[in-house]
């Protein structure tokens, strides 16, 4: 075992009475599930093992862009764009934190990971050959577990899994509560480290994940494959989801474990939170003694890194919005891509549909109207000309809903804190003023 590995075998023995290291998911094996992820899926990868971890230096560009598996920054540009105009109905029920009962605080600094974890094992679904999985595309897809296709802006998701809600969170809209496995777990694990800090923490509102079968979802220009979920802050006081959350309103130590756990111990993309709540964050972490090295690398506010998690994207002072990378249903979704094609369920990448030109049709016109360039149009039918024939049928070369890339998934290792925060986690305010 290497030294790493060791001092975080230490440090999890240390913290093993209060800090369950096992997923998520076989904690809830062991007893009632407080909360119970729909089981729509008969099978699904899972979590990840841990493997070796990939410690190649990150090679984001100064755009963040450089990266084959990170189309993500023009992506996430574009997606965030639309992100501000989004307004999930929020959930307006008083009752919302009723049930909360505050309740001690552990005082326990979490076991830091010092090793990044692992990327895109080749187990479960991804092990098979491609006629393999071609033959289970077409006789038993359910069994190939969740398959997110194309990027969250233009992307699919099958067997997905529906986000129930339960006693540490509160789905605001379940019909659009759809996401990969490796999402839902990522999501679960980390409200589950918000517990696992402060006991009696009240149910987290949780908005859009994606539709059932992914594709646009209003009023967001992501959310499409499986990986965007909107979360809410954690407030001092019941507050309704998608109220404005404040240095003032903000549970700052709930708030700062959930985003803490979110980075350390999932596969995340991104995370939006508008600059100013960032500061409160960074500075709570700071007064903790978090390693600054890593908070100014995973920040934008007031960061160094080239290439930071956590991003202000205006409007998310209202809600979360968090990316997670899935090492194995993105992967599954590039290689069985042409499969679900061939089965008819999904569009092409590209393809053509046939159109009958009517009096004072141009190709400038059906350009536009079909949002394709005039040249794409003369190209696909060998036109000289913009001068199209009344009557004569006309193809017309589309764009399919998911852009996907073609070479191989690669998920960057997560980036973790050198030490843990080095002060004890003060309590929550919420608790203290019950107390109080
Ligand atoms: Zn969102």
């Amino acid at each position: 075992m290497r030294r790493g590995a060791f001092l975080w075998f230490l440090a999890a023995l240390g913290c093993g009475a209060r800090m369950p290291s096992v997923p998520a998911r076989d904690r809830n094996a062991e007893g009632p599930a407080p909360q119970s992820l729909a089981s729509a899926v008969p099978q699904s990868v899972g979590v990840p093992p841990q493997v070796e971890p990939d410690l190649r230096p990150q090679t984001h560009g100064a755009d963040g862009g450089a990266h084959a598996d990170v189309d993500a920054h023009s992506d996430a540009d574009a997606d965030a764009e639309d992100d501000t105009a989004e307004h999930v109905a929020a959930d307006e029920d008083p009752d919302l934190f009723a049930d909360a009962e505050p309740s001690p605080v552990a005082n326990t600094p979490p076991p830091v990971r010092v090793e990044p974890p692992p990327s895109t094992p080749k187990t479960g679904a991804l092990a098979l050959s491609d006629a393999e999985l071609r033959r289970k595309v077409f006789a038993s897809l359910a069994q190939l577990g969740s398959i997110s296709v194309g990027r969250p802006s233009a992307g699919a998701l099958f067997n997905g899994v529906q986000l129930a809600s339960g006693a540490r969170w509160k789905v605001s809209d379940p019909g659009n509560a759809w996401g990969t496995r490796e999402t839902a777990d990522s999501i679960e694990r980390a409200i589950g480290q918000v517990e696992a800090h402060f006991a009696g923490t009240p149910p987290l509102a949780i908005g859009h994940l994606s539709a059932r079968r992914g594709g646009s979802l209003a009023p967001h220009r992501s959310h499409q494959s499986g990986r965007d979920v909107d979360l809410g802050y954690y407030y001092k006081t019941a507050l309704p989801f998608y109220t404005r959350a404040t240095a003032d309103n903000l549970d700052t130590p709930r708030t700062w474990a959930l985003v803490r756990a979110f980075v350390t111990e999932t596969d995340v993309e991104y995370v939006f939170i508008d600059t100013p709540l960032q500061r409160v964050l960074k500075e709570h972490a700071l007064a903790l003694g978090e390693d600054a090295a890593w908070l100014d690398d995973i920040f934008q506010a007031g960061g160094t890194g080239r290439a930071p998690l956590i991003r202000h994207v205006a409007g998310h002072d209202t809600h979360i919005h968090v990316r997670f990378f899935n090492p194995i249903a993105q992967e599954l979704g590039r290689r069985v891509h042409p499969h679900l094609v061939l089965r008819g369920l999904i569009q092409p990448r590209s393809y053509h549909t046939a159109y009958r030109a009517k009096k004072g049709d141009t190709v400038n016109r059906l350009a536009r109207r079909f949002g394709v360039s005039a040249a794409a149009i003369q190209k696909a039918n060998r036109l000289r000309t913009k001068r199209l024939v009344k009557g004569r049928s006309y193809l017309i070369p589309r764009r399919g809903p998911v852009t996907l890339g073609s070479e191989p998934t690669k998920i960057p290792a997560r980036r973790v804190p050198s030490h843990g925060p080095s002060r004890p986690v003060p309590e929550s305010p919420v608790d203290a003023a019950a107390k109080g």
